[in-house]
């Protein structure tokens, strides 16, 4: 395990909202008590107005629902923040994030996919990082708290470049699991973040 890692990010998927399937609610339970790890759960999935909550209840750290598939965010992460949860708003690929702007103080976490959301082993594409910085720019003055966190074909080539946009929510799967010692993989990935993100100098003011 990458013990040296702050949450573990748990991809659901669906088979709808995405074409591919992977765990579910039952695993996500038992993953709450197999491991002391917070739990970062990002659902793939259609009607998350349904579902989210059911994530959120079982007290994990965060629940990351996508825009695509929400009618009213705002509505869904109201619930998910009564459930005792932090609330994340997943933003895919294809999605330009102008209209979901104002919606951000209703939520702690941004997640921007810096992939086509659905399958690993995609590249980083690196235009996505525009998001990034139009985000941490409304959130830094509008004073929120918000994590941005970035999603996809984040490793030791690009996650500098990522922090300097704004990101500070780092998601890796092959960068650390792939890895013959993934502990010191987290280690190696979190220098390169505090030192993209020193060069991004955070504030209202950053261009
Ligand atoms: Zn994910």
């Amino acid at each position: 395990m990458a013990e040296t890692a702050d949450w573990l990010h748990v991809d659901v998927m669906d088979n709808h909202f995405v074409p591919n399937l992977t765990i579910g609610l039952p695993v996500v339970r038992s993953l709450r008590t197999a491991t002391p790890m917070p739990l970062d759960c990002h659902l793939m999935i259609d009607d998350p107005a349904r579902w989210a909550v059911e994530y959120a209840e079982l007290g994990v750290y965060n629940v990351s629902f996508h825009a695509e598939a929400a009618d009213d965010p705002v509505a869904i992460a109201k619930d998910i923040r009564a459930a005792g949860c932090r609330a994340g708003l997943a933003i895919d690929k294809n999605t330009p994030i102008a209209a979901y702007l104002d919606m951000l103080p209703n939520f702690d976490v941004l997640l921007i996919m810096t992939i086509k959301a659905g399958f690993g082993g995609q590249s980083f594409i690196p235009e996505m990082l525009a998001k990034v910085r139009t985000a941490r720019r409304h959130a830094a003055s509008g004073h929120l708290e918000l994590r941005i966190e970035v999603d996809g074909g984040i490793a030791a080539d690009t996650i500098e470049a990522a922090a300097r946009a704004g990101a500070d929510a780092f998601v890796a799967g092959t960068a650390v699991f792939g890895a013959a010692d993934p502990a010191a993989a987290v280690t190696g990935l979190r220098r390169l973040a505090q030192r993209g993100a020193a060069e991004g100098a955070v504030g209202p003011d950053r261009r």
